[in-house]
């Protein structure tokens, strides 16, 4: 098996049915684009830049995040890499940056919001994007936008980074898209709104299931409410999928659910256009790919949402017509 996926590390990610899609790879620092290319990426879905900033004993200065996106750019020849912004907080403390206690972590002072209470911060790493798209295609997105006015706010602390860098550089950062990511119930509801104003939007599943279905992402009491297949979860997955595409904005997901082999090819029929998990998934997911027919999972997903009621329902039809039981 694995030496028939090796033959497609420089294949396209194509259904049967011709339809092509993007299988992109989630990595935390540069030296982990290597084994991306290797492993056949159509890009980087998601840069957690957050381990650039967890790994050093200071704030990275703006030259040396530079640097660090500038070599992950070079090492994906031409493919979009898709730089997540700070996402620090929640589970992932800086013991530079003393943040307050909290009661409920993952619902308090993190990502973006530090961000936008830092602007200081958070145009260092900003600028350094922008410099950065100098080099190859740069794709920026926003963690754990819950509002339009956060995502507007975080627009506009970039455009007066990419102004300022344009006084010396006509030009720099126009090429560089705007994402956000959708992790927090709230925006996945109201996707068809922000999806106005982003390029794209890249699906956290492992924040939206924790917030969706209220249980703690690393607690095992509660692991058995981490159901990514269940009907409502995949209702709600539709709607963000749907709305974006109602607006030309392109639809990814960078959770752990974009790699789950039973999900696939129920994403796959509700059109999701970029799939991105750990590189050592990727050949797997694109021969699975090449063998579906979008048509049919179209069905599959429908049934799914509309037929099935629970998780395990969903789970068995999936494998049944999948042909794994
Ligand atoms: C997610 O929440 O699904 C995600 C991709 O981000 P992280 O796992 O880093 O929170
Ligand atoms: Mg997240």
């Amino acid at each position: 098996e694995r030496a028939e996926w090796a033959k497609l590390v420089d294949a396209p990610s194509v259904s049967k049915d011709g339809q092509h899609f993007e299988i992109a790879a989630n990595i935390g620092t540069p030296d982990d684009v290597a084994d991306a290319v290797k492993q056949g990426a159509d890009g980087v879905g998601l840069f957690r830049s957050e381990f650039l900033y967890m790994s050093s004993d200071h704030l990275p200065t703006e030259d040396e995040q530079f640097e660090a996106y500038k070599k992950a750019v070079v090492g994906m020849q031409g493919k979009p890499v898709v730089v997540r912004t700070l996402d620090i907080g929640g589970d992932k403390p800086l013991n530079y940056l003393p943040l307050p206690e909290e009661m409920n972590p993952f619902l308090g002072y993190r990502a973006i919001r530090i961000c936008l209470h830092r602007p200081d911060i958070f145009k260092t790493q900003l600028r350094a994007l922008i410099r950065a798209s100098e080099f190859g295609p740069v794709e920026i997105m926003f963690p754990m936008i819950a509002t339009l006015a956060e995502l507007r706010q975080a627009k506009a602390i970039y455009q007066e980074c990419k102004d300022e860098l344009q006084k010396d550089h006509p030009g720099l950062g126009d090429n560089v898209k705007i994402g956000m990511m959708i992790e927090v119930p709230l925006a996945a509801l109201y996707a068809d709104q922000l999806a106005k104003e982003v390029d794209f939007f890249s699906i956290g599943t492992n924040d939206l299931i924790q917030y969706c279905f209220a249980a703690d992402r690393g607690n095992d009491a509660v692991s058995y409410l981490y159901q990514p297949l269940n009907p409502a979860f995949l209702r709600l997955i539709k709607h963000v999928i749907d709305s974006a595409h109602a607006n030309n904005t392109k639809a990814a997901m960078c959770g752990e659910m974009a790699g789950d082999q039973l999900a696939m090819p129920l994403l796959l029929g509700m059109g999701l256009d970029e799939y991105s998990m750990s590189a050592s998934s990727i050949l797997r997911t694109r021969s699975m790919m090449k063998d579906l027919d979008t048509k049919e999972c179209a069905k599959w997903a429908n049934d799914a949402i509309n037929l099935c009621y629970t998780a395990d329902e969903v789970e068995k039809m999936v494998k049944t017509r999948l042909g794994l039981d």
